[in-house]
């Protein structure tokens, strides 16, 4: 199969790149490096089956062929589309047009990394991909929850008018290596900041809940979801059921780590998404996946990764306003 992997320089992306190359797929990347980094492809260079072309993807696109579309370029953390929120819609809406565009011409798959954000903060628990969601539509998170909430609109409605064969998966909180230190979400901000005995900043009380899941389980998850039986034009959610409330994960990052810092507490983010645990029912039935992982043993897994990317550039979140 001939993949083109849009957001490919990312987090999630460059494992993608890993399993699909490792499955004996060709793969070309299309990356702007707002949020990635190219050194998250570097190993892969070499391969001749990998190409990586940095192009922004809400410009027209290169001619290059595929079978499969997986659109992961988007800001994805708070602080990320925070900078970036015009780039955000404009990836979310113009870039997913482009791609949706160019699968259609190929006659590829497509699959839309969408998220639980568009379930806003929720007010159904845990959050099937029937619920509609609770999102202020001009809030601090409104440029990625409406960017996201557009793109799977457009994705359904080409899908129907277009014929293409599409899917969309709402990804929840997702860590391991590769998780850039400085994108200020809170499993890189408490490794970084656990490694380095710096305070590890809880905003507001840490009751507030997520559920994480470990980057292969979820790598797993997209593969299953392009390739599995049934899935054309179907939304399935994506993550770890098991639900942490945050000074939990503060504390067993510091436990973890054997690190000194004490566990401070900062004021609450504006909008606070208060719980998030996905209902992975619909995946379990149609792609026959669950998660494997736990958050300590993915936990153990991910440190060595931030050990070492810290002895290259010491760097330590600032215990930044939320
Ligand atoms: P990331 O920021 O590490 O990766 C996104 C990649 O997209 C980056 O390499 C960035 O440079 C690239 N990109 C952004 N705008 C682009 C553009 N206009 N043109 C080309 N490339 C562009 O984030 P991630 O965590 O790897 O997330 C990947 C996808 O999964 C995103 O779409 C995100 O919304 C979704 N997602 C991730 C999580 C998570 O917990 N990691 C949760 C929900 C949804
Ligand atoms: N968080 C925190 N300290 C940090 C970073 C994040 O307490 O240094 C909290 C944040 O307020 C939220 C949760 O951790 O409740 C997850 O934040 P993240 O940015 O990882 O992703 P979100 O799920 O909010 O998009």
């Amino acid at each position: 199969m001939r993949a083109l992997v849009a957001g490919g320089a990312g987090f999630v992306g460059s494992h993608l790149c890993d399993a699909l190359l490792a499955l004996g797929h060709t793969v070309t990347v299309l990356d702007n490096y707002i949020t990635g980094d190219p050194r998250n492809l570097a190993h892969l260079e070499a391969s001749p089956e990998f190409r990586c072309l940095r192009h922004d993807i809400t410009e027209p696109l290169p001619e290059a062929p595929c079978d499969a579309v997986f659109h992961l370029a988007s800001p994805a953390s708070p602080e990320g589309y925070g900078r970036y929120p015009l780039e955000t819609l404009l990836t979310n809406s113009v870039g997913t047009h482009r791609l949706l565009e160019l699968a259609a011409r190929h006659r590829a798959r497509f699959l839309l990394a969408s998220t639980s954000e568009v379930y806003g903060d929720p007010l159904v628990h845990p959050q099937p991909e029937d619920y509609w969601g609770n999102v202020n539509p001009v809030g601090p998170r409104s440029c990625y929850d409406e960017g996201k909430r557009f793109a799977e609109a457009l994705t359904v409605n080409f899908a129907a008018q277009r014929g293409v064969d599409v899917r969309i998966v709402r990804i929840f909180n997702t860590y391991g290596p590769r998780n850039q230190p400085e994108d200020g979400r809170v499993i890189p901000n408490f490794l970084t900041q656990a490694l380095a005995g710096a305070p590890i900043t809880v905003y507001g009380d840490g009751q507030q809940s997520r559920s994480f899941c470990y980057v292969s389980d979820l790598v797993d998850g997209l593969l299953r979801a392009m390739d599995a039986p049934g899935t054309a034009g179907q939304v399935l959610n994506l993550g770890n059921p098991q639900e942490y409330p945050i000074l939990e994960v503060a504390r067993l990052a510091k436990a973890l780590t054997n690190s000194p810092s004490p566990i401070v507490h900062l004021p609450g983010r504006p909008e606070e998404i208060t719980r998030r645990r996905p209902d992975i029912s619909k995946a379990r039935r149609l792609l026959g996946w669950q998660p494997t992982m736990g958050l300590e043993e993915g936990l153990r897994k991910t440190i060595p990764w931030f050990e070492a990317r810290r002895a290259q550039r010491p760097s330590v979140p600032s215990s930044a306003s939320p």
